[in-house]
């Protein structure tokens, strides 16, 4: 049996700091700042008005060891 990689969520397109609509790939969703985590966060367009979660990694922090 063959398998489809897993695409069951849409790919989040970000520019210039900020997501776009996947739908119609015009609409500015979100504005993300470096350090923006997103999980599951339902944000409509206002192009298409198509309903999108976007789910942004936080990044990781910096490891520099433990001084405490
Ligand atoms: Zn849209």
């Amino acid at each position: 049996m063959e398998r489809e990689p897993e695409s069951r969520e849409p790919r989040q397109t970000v520019r210039a700091g900020w997501v776009l609509c996947p739908v119609c790939g015009r609409g500015k969703l979100l504005k993300l700042r470096p350090d923006t985590a997103v999980r599951n966060l339902p944000v409509k367009c206002k192009r298409c008005g198509q309903e999108t979660v976007v789910n942004i990694k936080a990044p990781e922090p910096a490891s520099q060891g433990t001084s405490a």
